[in-house]
């Protein structure tokens, strides 16, 4: 079976009747870039700069500096030889401690993590802004936002980021002005307003395990509720479906980047959602290409709308199903 995959590794994700599919990967370091290649990956669709930041004792003046930052971004640009790589800004916080010494919110899901975390530490915010656009001038950058829920948390990174050009320009520093910046959909606020985010934002990434976490009230990490943790309920098919066509109807490209976009399971769903942009682990993508290479679009579409109208989780998991027989 991994050897057949393997043949598949060259072969272009293209539907049955001839829609191509785009297939991403999510890496943690600039190291997994080769491997993702290998593996067929047509371009970083998250990488997590977080795993930058961890493990390094929770003071902000300890983090690694900007040329250190700089040189990570720049050798992921670089490895992915032309292809787009798609940088999120760091998502520290809930189960992503920058010091686990530090983790004194009673609720650190919903407390000051991801973009909250930045906009409290504007220096630190700018530094990585300033990595991240340099890295810009040796291939192509898209600059990812997560955890916005709020107008004015959008119109405050986009500032920020016109700050740090404006500092790159007063230093000679090379850098691509425009780099598209994008928003992490994960907040159930955020696909609710999704207006408010196509207006300001050239492009839109579904976090799928946040979403699901915060729309369910379920922590993702913990355990005990992990049965509860269910991608299929109707209220996140909603929130997901609406995203995006309303993405499609804008013209603001939607890629989904949540462990749901490397879930075999998912794949044809997602196909029928309208979802043409996919971004994973580097292992599943062999994987959803093989799902992707059999589908075909049509017949998904329609029983994907019978899905959508349907609230019996039962009935749901059933059709879920029976797309996979389509
Ligand atoms: C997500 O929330 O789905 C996501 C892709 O980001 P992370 O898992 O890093 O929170
Ligand atoms: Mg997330």
């Amino acid at each position: 079976e991994r050897k057949k995959l393997g043949k598949l590794k060259k072969t272009p994700a293209v539907t049955k009747d001839g829609t191509d599919i785009t297939l991403l990967a999510n890496i943690e370091l600039p190291d997994d870039c080769s491997g993702a290649l290998d593996l067929g990956a047509m371009g970083v669709g998250l990488f997590r700069s977080e795993f930058l930041f961890m493990g390094r004792a929770g003071f902000v003046n300890k983090l690694p500096s900007e040329d250190e930052q700089f040189e990570s971004y720049r050798k992921a640009v670089v490895a992915m030889k032309g292809r787009p790589v798609t940088i999120r800004t760091l998502d520290i916080g809930a189960d992503k401690p920058l010091d686990s010494a530090e983790q004194t919110a009673l609720n650190p899901a919903l407390g000051l993590r991801a973009i909250r975390f930045c906009l409290a530490e504007p220096q630190m915010f700018l530094q990585q802004l300033r990595a991240i656009l340099r890295a810009s001038a040796y291939g192509p950058v898209k600059l990812l936002i997560p955890m916005l829920a709020h107008a004015f948390e959008i119109d405050q990174s986009l500032a920020m980021i016109e700050q740090a050009k404006a500092q790159l320009r007063e230093q000679n520093k090379k850098f691509d002005p425009l780099v598209p910046v994008g928003a992490m959909i994960e907040i159930p606020a955020a696909a609710l307003t999704l207006p408010m985010f196509v207006k300001r934002m050239d492009f839109l990434s579904v976090g799928t395990n946040d979403l699901i976490q915060y729309t369910l009230a379920i922590d993702r990490a913990d355990h005990e509720v992990a049965h509860l943790y269910n991608p299929l309920h109707p209220a996140v098919l909603y929130l997901l479906a609406s995203t995006i066509s309303i993405g499609a109807k804008a013209g603001v490209p939607v890629s989904v980047c949540g462990e749901m976009a490397g879930d075999t399971r998912m794949t044809r769903l997602l196909l029928g959602m309208g979802l043409r942009e996919f971004s994973m682990h580097p292992t599943q993508i062999l994987p959803v290409k093989q799902e992707i290479l059999n589908a075909d679009l049509g017949a998904i579409a329609a029983q994907t709308k019978k899905i959508l109208r349907t609230m019996e989780p039962a009935a749901i998991v059933q059709a879920v199903e029976q797309l996979r027989e389509l």
